[in-house]
This record gives structure tokens, C-alpha cells and sequence, in this order.
């Protein structure tokens, strides 16, 4: 590096030192040690299909009453770790306040999921994954915030996995209205008929990673996974950054992270 590249970038590091893009803390890392520490990861025990935390006292493979109830259209969702404290306030900095370089740090939250489930009794069996698809935005939405945060996760995500990164494949019909203050069946009769693929032949046979932020009631990702399966792909499994748990939850008394919900 030239020296005077180097002293530009030290003016430029005087003027805006590097901070943690959760807490604006100082340091070098997009996100410190600190808020690092504060995730809250979900470990087992966990819906085997949809991946919502249980009590402890839950044996390891159980499926939870909903799922049995009304089986979602994925094949299994799994999440990294609880909607809250700091990995809530990176996804919402991420979607909200443009932190890009969040994509980074939690796209490799979204890798290391993934090849954990080898070690899961069970696991699910991601090594058959063959592509990447991001829950993308409604292009209006798009063009306001700018970017689509689930097409920079994905896209990261997919160098990491290996797997090419389908983003043409899903795409909105309709901009749905926010899902905040909906209730389970509000949303989805809102998220119906909001799907499409675009680009069937690309799914058909394939096992898919559908990629969103939040898994908050799971409507979304049933809708875009309902249309996937229907275009003919073989398997399609969720993966989120957050899990959003009922404030009523009784085990664990997690607030639902509604509000992140907005435009
Ligand atoms: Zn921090
Ligand atoms: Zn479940």
C-alpha cells in the first residue's frame, strides 16, 4: 500500500473510527464481542418442523402442535437464534438503517447453521441442498429501501455454501400490506397469492434454502414455499437469522417482534 493511501485511510479512521454496527461501540469488528455475546441461540429442544423453541423437559425429536395440526408447506425451518436483545437489533439495523456491512457477520451466522445440523442427531439433510433462494421484496418495496435485505444474505450466504443463488426464481405479485397487529390467520390470507415463480424449469427436482430475516408466524415463508414445491422443487427447507417467539410463550415469555414488520 502507498504511504499516502495509508495515511488517507488513518485521516479517514481519525474522522469516522470503525464501530460495531449494533451498539456504535469502537473496534474493528462489524459486530463486537459484547453484542456477540448476547445472542441468544436456540439449541435443542426445538420443533423438529418449524424449529420454534420448547421447554426443556421436551423430548429432542418432537414435532410441536401446530405442525400436526396443519403441516407447513416447507419441509423443516430453523432459525440461528431468538428474536432479541442484539441479534434483533442487527437484523432490524440491517433491513432499517442500511448497515450493509451486517451482511457479512450474519450471512456466516446463517453458514454456520447450516453445517451445525451435521453434527444434530437427525439433522436435517442440507448436504442435498443445490440452491440459495432469498424471500425477495416486493419490487416497490425494493426500489424505497433501496435494497432487498434477503437477496444480500442470500447471495453472501451462497458463496459460503457453495450453492448458486436463485434470486430470479421467487418473485412478489403483491405488495402485501405490513403484517404488524394481524393476527396467524390475517396473515395469511394477506401473504396469499403473493408468490410466484418465475422461472420453474430453474426449481423443479431441487432442494431449496429459502432464505428470509425473521421467522415471525412462518406465513411468509409457507406461501413462498407452497409455490415452490408446486413448481415441482423437491424439497424446500427455511433458514432465518431470528425467530420471533409469542409474548404469551409460556416457557419463555419472548416478546413477537411485530414491529419489524414495517415497510
Ligand atoms: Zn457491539
Ligand atoms: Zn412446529
Amino acid at each position: 500500500m502507498s504511504r499516502l493511501k495509508k495515511l488517507g485511510e488513518e485521516l479517514l479512521e481519525l474522522i469516522f473510527p470503525p464501530a460495531c454496527e449494533v451498539c456504535s461501540g469502537l473496534g474493528r469488528e462489524v459486530i463486537c464481542t459484547s453484542c456477540r455475546e448476547q445472542f441468544e441461540f436456540i439449541s435443542a429442544p426445538y420443533c423438529q418442523c418449524c424449529g420454534k423453541p420448547l421447554p426443556k423437559s421436551a423430548s429432542h425429536a418432537v414435532v410441536c402442535g401446530e405442525c400436526r395440526k396443519e403441516p407447513p408447506r416447507f419441509d423443516a425451518a430453523r432459525a440461528v437464534g431468538l428474536h432479541t436483545r442484539t441479534l434483533r437489533e442487527a437484523v432490524i439495523r440491517l433491513k432499517f438503517k442500511r448497515r450493509q456491512r451486517l451482511t457479512e457477520p450474519l450471512a456466516e451466522l446463517l453458514a454456520e447453521r447450516v453445517l451445525a445440523e451435521r453434527f444434530v442427531p437427525d439433522g436435517l439433510p442440507w448436504a442435498s441442498l443445490t440452491g440459495v433462494v432469498p424471500v425477495v421484496l416486493h419490487p416497490h418495496r425494493r426500489g424505497w429501501r433501496g435494497f432487498d435485505q434477503a437477496v444480500l444474505l442470500s447471495r453472501r450466504l451462497s458463496t459460503l455454501l457453495e450453492l448458486p443463488c436463485l434470486e430470479q426464481v421467487l418473485v412478489r405479485r403483491k405488495n402485501t400490506k405490513p403484517q404488524i397487529g394481524l393476527s396467524p390467520t390475517q396473515r395469511r390470507q394477506n401473504v396469499q397469492g403473493a408468490f410466484a415463480v418465475a422461472d420453474a424449469p430453474a426449481v423443479a427436482g431441487e432442494g431449496l434454502l429459502l432464505i428470509d430475516d425473521v421467522y415471525t408466524t412462518g406465513s411468509t415463508l409457507n406461501a413462498a414455499a407452497a409455490v415452490l414445491r408446486r413448481a415441482g422443487a423437491q424439497a424446500v427447507y427455511a433458514l432465518t437469522i431470528t425467530r420471533a417467539v409469542p409474548l404469551t410463550h409460556p416457557q419463555l415469555g419472548y416478546r413477537l417482534g411485530d414491529e419489524e414488520d414495517l415497510p
